[in-house]
């Protein structure tokens, strides 16, 4: 079947049905609109859940132009879908990316990002305070695929650049950390990966870009949960893979063979040059997609975590309110920390909302519209009260999520760390006495008599 060699143009894009609307309009307008027109057959304003597994081609040589990535559009739902376009172009506006590509997970997101940058020997260099799941799969599910990771403590900079060597790939943390309500200093960060050829990849789920666009501050990937914020309401499994579009692949051709070298199974198509400056952008600026594409024609399409239309769907009506819920949750947070604060049965608090929290001048460069729902605090009782606390609590859930409209409540050190060593676990901001809240938008009083409560009885 013949193939057109291919173009470094590309003239539609349907992912972006809106793309002039970037960054011209408010965070909240973007929220709302950005990737979702009415639909064009039926008219509906809300976006239709294109539930199907597969779309049927206009004829032979749209088919051998869509596997052959020399024109966009649908296939198979494995590899992309309507629905689940719309929110892809809506979270990387949002995040102020070139193009994003969604994933059943936030973990299966990590595994598309990582899988798209490391090799068999490589290893990735990574902040030490992560979502204990992260920990997790960087340290024992890559080793199977021989990836490395080294650890380094998310308050040391210059520990990040010592830990790097010639098999180093990405640096990769979290913007504002799980579980202890850490700030990363991403500038510092972003300009040792940059001294040293890196992409840096920010996992942003616990700010969401509502609160925190780490692109702005010099990170080149984004991973994130939308299980969490921007869902929002605690009834969707999904992630998404965010390009910066501000990473030159073509210039570390060495390290990164899946961007800069031919790829055999797509005609020998350098993905780095094909999709690496694209006269996409609103003004007809260039637009870096490379990497979204390795990750979805590639790794997604390999590997296989694909997010479901449904998913998609919920997602995208909850994101429709992320501005209103974060501005709810942080102003909650800060009520219930500051109540905590003054407790006779917790020993501390940790909230970088909160005027004197180590943090709280980074909150204040990275997160200025608040610091998020989630942060941890320490009971005078230690493990022991950790565990009686999360039985005692009627309105707060106990459970193992954050970024739910309800609250919810784990003692870390027993469920999500469980399976880190105690010297890990305390590393990890999650020792024995540590509590761990997501403050959601009931009324505060509420959030904070519960806890009193709860509390009283230890
Ligand atoms: C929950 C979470 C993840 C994993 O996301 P899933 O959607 O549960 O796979 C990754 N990073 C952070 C910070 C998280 O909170």
């Amino acid at each position: 079947m013949p193939v057109q060699m291919p173009t470094k143009r590309y003239k539609t894009r349907k992912h972006y049905p809106d793309r002039e609307m970037k960054m011209t309009q408010g965070f909240s307008t973007r929220a709302i609109h950005a990737g979702a027109a009415p639909d064009p057959v039926s008219g509906s304003r809300a976006q239709p859940i294109h539930q199907t597994t597969s779309f049927v081609f206009r004829d032979a040589a749209h088919a051998a132009n869509l596997f052959a990535l020399q024109e966009f559009g649908n296939i198979y739902t494995r590899l992309g879908n309507p629905t689940t376009g719309a929110l892809e172009a809506r979270i990387a506006d949002l995040e102020g990316g070139t193009m994003g590509v969604a994933t059943a997970s936030g973990h299966a997101a990590q595994l598309l990002a990582f899988h798209v940058l490391m090799e068999p020997g490589a290893n990735i260099v990574a902040a030490r305070q992560l979502y204990g799941g992260s920990i997790n799969q960087l340290s024992h599910a890559f080793k199977k695929f021989g990836w490395g990771v080294t650890f380094v403590d998310i308050d040391d900079v210059a520990a990040f650049e010592a830990a790097i060597d010639d098999k180093t790939r990405v640096i990769f943390t979290e913007s504002l950390a799980n579980p202890g309500g850490l700030v990363t200093d991403m500038k510092a960060i972003a300009a040792i990966a940059k001294r040293h050829g890196l992409p840096y990849m920010v996992d942003n789920t616990m700010a969401s870009p509502y609160l925190c666009r780490p692109l702005e501050h010099g990170a080149n990937i984004i991973v994130e949960s939308l299980t969490k914020f921007i869902g929002g309401h605690g009834n969707s499994i999904g992630g998404m893979v965010i390009d910066g579009g501000n990473f030159d692949w073509l210039a570390h051709k060495d390290k990164f063979p899946t961007m800069a070298s031919p790829q055999s199974y797509y005609n020998d198509m350098v993905f780095g040059e094909a999709f690496g400056a694209l006269p996409l952008g609103p003004d007809g600026t260039n637009v870096n997609i490379a990497f979204a594409i390795a990750a979805r024609a590639f790794s997604l399409r390999d590997l296989g975590p694909a997010m479901s239309p449904m998913n998609a769907f919920l997602i995208m009506t909850g994101c429709e309110t992320l501005p209103l819920r974060m501005e709810r949750h942080c102003a909650n947070a800060l009520k219930v920390a500051t109540h905590l604060q003054g407790h006779e049965k917790v020993s501390w608090v940790r909230y970088a909302g909160l005027a004197g929290d180590p943090h709280n001048d980074r909150a204040k460069t990275y997160l200025p519209r608040g610091a998020g729902a989630v942060f941890t605090f320490g009971l005078k009782g230690g493990h022991e009260a950790g565990v009686k606390l999360v039985e005692g609590v009627k309105l707060f859930s106990h459970l193992a999520n954050i970024g739910d409209t309800r609250s919810l409540i784990i003692h870390p050190a027993s469920t999500t760390h469980s399976q880190l060593t105690d010297t890990q676990k305390t590393a990890a901001g999650a020792a024995p006495d540590t509590v761990r809240l997501s403050v959601g938008i009931e009324d505060a009083a509420d959030i904070i008599a519960d806890l009193d409560q709860a509390l009283s009885a230890l």
